[in-house]
């Protein structure tokens, strides 16, 4: 009996160790997921793996479902692949436009439609070049110097129709 005696004794002793500072024991949940990485909406502290849903920084209460979602990097490849694209094809359009547009607005007007045309074609490789001069002088990449181009062809075509 006496062996057995201290035994009983320690659950409570380990009981009464516990932090007498904290009024009521936070809750406890799954650990907040860790991708996509999750920030607190105050500090920006990471809360990947906290089991509380207290920022350890701050002390800010959060819940993890509303917190906002960072893309992945993934979305933020797609989005950037797409964004390129959509650049590179509306600059070539755009120069396409830019080039042609003047020849057909013109075209009569001025009289001269041979002229114009060999004018219009002539600058769109101007400004083709200077775009390509631009991309490797600066280190852009081909989707921002053909939107430049294309804007460029389209701001001179404009300036001719108007
Ligand atoms: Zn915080």
């Amino acid at each position: 009996m006496n062996a057995e005696q201290p035994e009983e004794h320690e659950p409570a002793k380990l009981v009464e160790l516990q932090p007498l500072d904290l009024e009521q024991p936070p809750p406890r949940h799954l650990p907040v997921p860790e991708n996509p990485p999750l920030h607190c909406l105050q500090c920006g502290y990471n809360l990947t793996g906290l089991v509380s849903r207290r920022c350890p920084e701050c002390g800010t209460h959060f819940k993890v479902r509303s917190l906002p979602r960072p893309a992945t990097i993934e979305e933020q490849d797609r989005t950037a692949i797409h964004s390129d694209r959509i650049a590179f094809r509306g600059g070539i359009l755009l120069l396409i436009v830019g080039t042609v547009a003047p020849m057909v607005f013109l075209d009569g007007s001025g009289g001269s439609s041979v002229s114009l045309r060999f004018l219009m074609v002539g600058c769109s490789a101007i400004i083709l070049t200077t775009a390509c001069i631009y991309k490797g002088f600066f280190q852009r990449t081909w989707p921002e110097a053909m939107l430049l181009a294309g804007l460029g062809s389209a701001t001179l075509a404009a300036l001719l129709i108007f």
